[in-house]
């Protein structure tokens, strides 16, 4: 936020009917502006022209309603958009928009950096550098809408919303939840949580939160590993929360999900770390034990300067998911996006990729 500035695009419709008030507005004066930011996509005061000029001019003093600014916005080669941002403190966040056949799908961020040290990921590599707000997320799904689409058109398909970007969302779960809140509101941006999926690396007491919270998100699990062993060495937040009380906590959140819902866990394909026969018995074994009806999603690796790692080959994850499922275990191969722009899953350090730079 900006000193003594409210960001509008963080607050609930019921807290943006608060602030209104407070400045002797109706209360229609507030559902104009809700659906201005979240029905209309608009990202300044001046462009909602519906409003007196003098209340506009009262609000900016008050109040903003975007925060990010853009520095670079970057064009992969199979269509997948990666935009970096700064906040008003000159942070790093990003965004990625991947379009897909039927569907797109949004990769936002939780926050800027991240605090795990998961050795496979660039982001570790910047640290943690703060929470970001729910305002900040949702300005990340409302600038990349646009950009794919124009400012307020109605969108062509359905768009699934990921918080797979920098930062671990569990660890920001306040400003996280409100933001999807937020974007549920019917006459705002009305995205249905049924389309949207969190990703943790295994904040063990959040997973147990999470299946408390009615019209919840999905959840995905990062593991990575099959033995402690390894996962330590790999995801070091298993050393708080090792696979055994992870895995518990998973086989209690199964309790939440609904007659079709599945939650997923997430197997980076490191070559010769994490990708061999045994390892995929392994992984079968653990997830039989605890008996949980999950997908498996194998990811190959997304390699960067200076992560020490290769993808695991074709075949290789292949193999591996054929294993899994001899053992009743559903998995499925994942095709890398954006990778040539930086924008695959680990590779968000707010790193510029010379040469496919587009600005609009
Ligand atoms: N902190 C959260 C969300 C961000 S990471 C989490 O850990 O789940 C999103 C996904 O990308 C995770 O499953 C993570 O394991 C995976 N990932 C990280 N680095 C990767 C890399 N270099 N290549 C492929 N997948 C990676």
């Amino acid at each position: 936020m900006e000193i003594g500035r409210v960001n509008l695009t963080g607050l609930t419709g019921e807290e943006l009917n608060g602030f209104v008030s407070s400045l002797g507005q109706p209360a229609y004066r507030a559902r104009q502006i809700f659906a201005g930011i979240h029905g209309r996509r608009l990202r300044s005061f001046d462009e909602m022209t519906d409003l007196p000029k003098e209340l506009r001019a009262a609000l900016g003093e008050r109040s903003l309603v975007s925060t990010l600014t853009l520095e670079s916005r970057y064009l992969s080669t199979d269509g997948t958009r990666r935009y970096l941002f700064k906040t008003h403190d000159h942070l790093p966040v990003e965004t990625v928009f991947i379009p897909e056949e039927r569907r797109d799908t949004i990769c936002f961020s939780s926050q800027s950096g991240c605090p795990l040290q998961c050795t496979f990921c660039l982001t570790a590599q910047l640290g943690l550098l703060r929470n970001l707000t729910a305002g900040e997320i949702v300005e990340q799904i409302i600038f990349a809408w646009n950009d794919a689409y124009g400012v307020g058109v109605k969108l062509p398909r359905g768009t699934n919303l990921v918080g797979m970007g920098a930062g671990e969302p569990f660890l920001n779960f306040e400003e996280l939840m409100k933001g999807i809140r937020i974007m549920k509101e019917p006459d705002g941006l009305h995205i249905v949580p049924n389309r949207v999926t969190v990703s943790t690396a295994g904040i063990v007491p959040r997973i147990h939160e999470l299946a408390t919270i009615p019209d919840r998100p999905h959840l995905a699990v990062s593991l990575a590993a099959p033995t402690d062993e390894l996962r330590n060495e790999l995801m070091p937040i298993n050393k708080k929360w090792p696979l055994e009380e992870l895995l518990s906590a998973c086989k209690a959140f199964e309790m939440s999900l609904k007659p079709n819902e599945r939650m997923t866990f997430e197997y980076v394909m490191l070559a010769g770390v994490n990708d061999a026969d045994e390892q995929a018995r392994q992984l079968a074994n653990l997830l039989n034990r605890h008996d949980l009806r999950a997908k498996v999603n194998l990811i190959p690796h997304n390699p960067a300067e200076p992560l020490p790692y290769q993808p695991s080959s074709m075949e290789r994850v292949e193999t591996f998911r054929e294993i899994l499922e001899s053992k009743g275990v559903h998995g499925f191969v994942r095709r890398p996006r954006g990778r040539d722009i930086l924008a695959a899953c680990g590779q968000l350090a707010a790193r510029s990729t010379p040469g496919r730079a587009v600005m609009s």
